[in-house]
Formats: structure tokens, sequence, C-alpha cells
């Protein structure tokens, strides 16, 4: 499972990754306000730590663009005792949490152990479906009524990210940075490469769930109406 954490105090930061990574949880940190909503829109995440006071945007207004983008991911909000009024104003607007600084690691972890408990609960987090179309994130099983392939690698991503955000536009940006990661120079049409290897696996499995192109900014999933 994947925790976001937008928190620009690094060396708290960095102690909370070191302490999830021990629970076997997939940990990004991101730094300022403005990055940090950028990384919350993608919906990717199972969990988000976030501060209020932050450069670039602070925490109330990332929570507000959340709201208002529709992104459910369970938020924990990491807040001074000074501002104890954080802790009203987070809970009403859509966080699920809130502990004060300074806070013990054993406390913290507790409440990001209950909260994602209580979310995989809600859901099996290892499937993600739309239309006729199934992926099992741990298998990399792509299924469709009693078709099956395997994706696996770069394409897995891929589709993860489209079934994740289905019927949303995913900008070719925030693929690359996605598949390829922020730093690399993957090719702009390494993206059109592998959707294309998806488009023709979607086609074996007989689906209505196509990758619809839109031109100059990205893909989004839709299921066909025929
Ligand atoms: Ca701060």
């Amino acid at each position: 499972m994947k925790v976001l954490i937008i928190e620009d105090e690094y060396s708290l930061a960095d102690a909370i990754r070191e302490i999830l990574e021990k629970e076997h949880l997939d940990v990004k940190i991101v730094t300022n306000g403005l990055d940090g909503e950028d990384e919350a829109l993608t919906n990717i995440y199972d969990l988000i730590l976030l501060d209020i006071m932050l450069p670039k945007k602070n925490g109330f207004e990332i929570l507000k663009t959340l709201k208002e983008e529709k992104i459910k991911t369970p938020i924990i909000i990491l807040t001074a005792k000074s501002e104890m009024n954080d802790k009203l104003n987070g809970l009403e607007n859509g966080a699920d949490d809130y502990i004060t600084k300074p806070f013990h690691m054993k406390e913290l972890l507790a409440r990001v152990k209950i909260i994602l408990k209580r979310s995989a609960n809600i859901e099996d987090t290892n499937i993600l479906s739309y239309g006729d179309l199934t992926l099992d994130l741990s298998t990399g099983n792509l299924k469709c009524n009693n078709n099956e392939v395997r994706v696996n690698g770069k394409e897995l991503k891929l589709i993860e990210l489209l079934l994740i955000n289905k019927e949303q536009i995913v900008a070719k940006e925030v693929l690359t940075d996605k598949i390829w990661g922020y730093d690399s120079e993957a090719e702009y049409n390494s993206v059109e490469v592998y959707v294309s290897f998806l488009r023709k696996k979607i086609n074996l499995l007989k689906s209505s769930v196509k990758i619809s192109t839109i031109r100059g900014i990205g893909y989004k999933l839709e299921a066909k109406n025929d």
C-alpha cells in the first residue's frame, strides 16, 4: 500500500518513512504544498499524511482541492500543538484523523494502521475494475469475462493508473513521471508504445473498455456503449 507524506520538515518526514517502510508500506515524500497537491491528485495513494504549514500551498488548501476533485484518499493531518484550531478545521474539511506534533512514532503508526485496515476492509485493494475489465495487481492478470491476459512491468503500471482514474483523463506527463520516474529520459513516445501494447491486449480480451486518446493531453478509459 502506498503512503504519501506532504511535510516540509524533511527530517520528520524521513523518520516517518523509515517506520512505515518497516511495515512494508511504499512511501513517497513531498516537501511543498504545490507538488504535494499534484501528487495527491494522481489518486494512487492509500493514505496521505498532511502537514498544515507548508511552503507554496497550505494543508487546508490542499484538502479543499482534494474534496473538489472528489479524491477519497484517507488523510491524517500532522499539526503543531499551537495550531489546535487545525484539528477542527481539518476534520471539517475532510481529513480522517489528526495527530499533534511532537508525537510518538508508535502513536502515528497505530493511527496509520487503523485507517489502512479500515480501507482494506472496504475494498480489496489488489483488484481494480472498470466496465467488464478487472485487473489483479498482485498477479498482473487482466480479465474480461472468461478471457485473461498477463500484464507486467510498465504495462501493468499503465493500466493501473488508467483504471484508478477511470473515465478521467490522465495526462501523458503524469504517466511518464509515474512509470519512468521524474528524472528519467524516457521518450515521450514510449507512453504511446505501451498504450498500443495494452490496446492489443484489451482487444484480445474482447472487452468493451477502450483507451481513448485525448489529443495533446493524454488518455482515458471509456466503456463503449454498443
Ligand atoms: Ca510545516
